[in-house]
C-alpha cells in the first residue's frame, strides 16, 4: 500500500495529463507560457481572491510574502511551533525573528491564547517590532482565521496564511488560501494539489503586493526582464507543472476533494468504533473542512509508537510521524530566545501517527489499515 498514492492518480487521469505535457513540448513556451497564465486564473477563480501569482515552491512563496511585506531585521514574525520547518525557515532566512508560539492539541494549528502571551512578551521586551503572524493550515484543516484576524487587528500586524496543506479545505471565514492578508501554497507532488515536480502560489486581493510579487518572482523585474528594480528572485512555475495542475485542479474540483472527505470520515467511524480509547482521531470544529493532506492520529501512549510503525511496516502499510521535533527544538534555531512554552507542540510530536491518505484509497484499503492498528495497537499493550 502506498501512503499517497500518486501512481494511482496518474493512472486515472493519465490520457489527460499525457496530453497536456505533449502540448507544452510542442508548443515550446517552457517558461511563463499560457498555461501558467490560465492556471493562475483559474485558481484565484477557485480560491476567490484577486490575484494568483505562481512561482517555483511554497517555500518561495512564503518568500514572496515577507519580502513584499517588507519583512527583515528586527522584525519578530510570529510561528506555531508545530509544523514543517519551512514556516518558520523563510523568517530567519530574510533576517527577521521568528516568535514560535504552541498549538491547540485537537486542530494542531496556532493556539490564539498563546499567541497573545507572546504578543505580550514581545511587547514587554520592546526589542523586536512586531510584523506578522504566519497561521498553518497543517495536515489540511485551516487555522482559526476568525481569532487570528481580530488579533493581528489589535495590534497592527498582517497575516499570512501558510496554505502549502491546505487548499481546498474551508472555514466559517472562507476558502483556504483566501483567508490571509497574503496567502501562499505548494504544489509538491504530496500535497491536496500537487504536480510532478515543485511549484507553489501566492493569493492576494491587493493589487499592490500582486504588482510587487510578480516583480520580485522575475529578478525584481521593472517593465520587462531586463529592466531590473529591486533585487528579486528566479521564482517562476515552469509551464509543463502549470499543464498538468490545469488536469489534476479539475480533478481535485470534481472528485478528488469529496473523495478524500469521504476517506476521512470512514477512518474515523471504524478507529473510533475499535482503538476509539487508544488514539484520538482528527478534530474538525464545527463548520471547518479539511483537505486532508494527511490523516493524523494521536496516540495515548506515545511510547508505542515505534513498536506500532514497525509492526505496520511489516504488514506492508507505511506510515510516517509529521513533525517529530517542534521547531523551536530544531538544531537550526539553537540558541533563539523563546518567549512562550510550547508544551502542546512538544507533547504532538511525540504523539502524532500519520496514517494512509489520498483521493483514490478504497473503502477496503481503509479496512486493512484499520484492523492492522487495531491488531498492532493490542499486541503493543
Ligand atoms: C510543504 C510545506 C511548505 C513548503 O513547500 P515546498 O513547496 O516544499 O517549498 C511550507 N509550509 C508547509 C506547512 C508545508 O507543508
Amino acid at each position: 500500500m502506498e501512503f499517497r498514492d500518486l501512481k494511482k492518480q496518474y493512472q486515472v487521469l493519465k490520457t489527460d495529463i499525457d496530453n497536456a505535457m505533449q502540448k507544452v513540448a510542442a508548443a515550446g513556451n517552457y517558461i511563463m507560457g499560457g498555461p501558467v497564465i490560465e492556471l493562475e486564473e483559474q485558481l484565484a477563480d477557485y480560491v476567490g481572491v484577486k490575484h494568483c501569482i505562481t512561482c517555483a515552491n511554497g517555500t518561495d512563496a512564503l518568500t514572496l510574502a515577507l519580502k513584499t511585506l517588507g519583512i527583515g531585521k528586527g522584525d519578530a514574525v510570529f510561528v506555531p511551533d508545530f509544523t514543517f520547518f519551512a514556516s518558520a525557515e523563510v523568517v530567519a532566512l530574510e533576517g527577521a525573528t521568528p516568535v514560535f508560539v504552541d498549538v491547540n492539541p485537537h486542530t494542531f494549528n496556532i493556539d490564539v491564547i498563546s499567541l497573545k502571551e507572546a504578543i505580550d512578551a514581545i511587547e514587554n521586551e520592546g526589542i523586536l517590532k512586531m510584523k506578522a503572524i504566519i497561521a498553518v493550515d497543517l495536515f489540511g484543516l485551516p487555522a482559526d482565521f476568525t481569532a487570528v484576524k481580530k488579533i493581528a487587528k489589535q495590534h497592527g500586524l498582517y497575516v499570512i496564511e501558510d496554505g502549502a496543506q491546505g487548499f481546498g479545505g474551508r472555514m466559517t471565514e472562507g476558502i483556504a488560501c483566501s483567508l490571509g492578508d497574503i496567502s501562499t501554497t505548494s504544489f509538491f507532488p504530496a500535497k491536496p494539489l500537487g504536480c510532478y515536480g515543485d511549484g507553489g502560489a501566492v493569493f492576494t486581493n491587493n493589487d499592490e503586493w500582486a504588482d510587487m510579487i510578480r516583480s520580485l518572482r522575475i529578478h525584481g523585474k521593472g517593465s520587462n526582464k531586463y529592466d531590473n528594480v529591486r533585487i528579486g528572485m528566479n521564482s517562476r512555475l515552469d509551464t509543463v507543472q502549470a499543464a498538468i495542475l490545469q488536469v489534476k485542479l479539475n480533478a481535485f474540483k470534481e472528485h478528488e476533494l469529496e473523495s478524500v472527505n469521504h476517506a476521512a470520515a470512514h477512518y474515523t467511524k471504524l478507529i473510533k468504533q475499535t482503538i476509539g480509547d487508544a488514539v484520538s482521531t482528527p478534530n474538525i470544529p464545527e463548520g471547518y473542512m479539511s483537505s486532508w493532506a494527511q490523516y493524523t492520529l494521536r496516540l495515548t501512549d506515545a511510547s508505542l509508537r515505534p513498536e506500532i510503525q514497525t509492526r505496520m511496516k511489516e504488514d506492508g502499510i507505511p506510515t510516517m510521524v509529521y513533525y517529530p521535533t517542534p521547531m523551536s527544538m530544531q538544531t537550526a534555531f539553537n540558541g533563539l530566545h523563546k518567549y512562550v512554552d510550547t508544551p502542546n507542540a512538544l507533547r504532538l510530536s511525540q504523539q502524532v501517527l500519520s496514517i494512509p491518505m489520498h483521493p483514490y484509497l478504497k473503502d477496503e484499503d481503509i479496512t486493512i489499515v484499520v484492523d492492522k492498528l487495531v491488531a498492532n495497537i493490542k499486541t503493543g499493550k
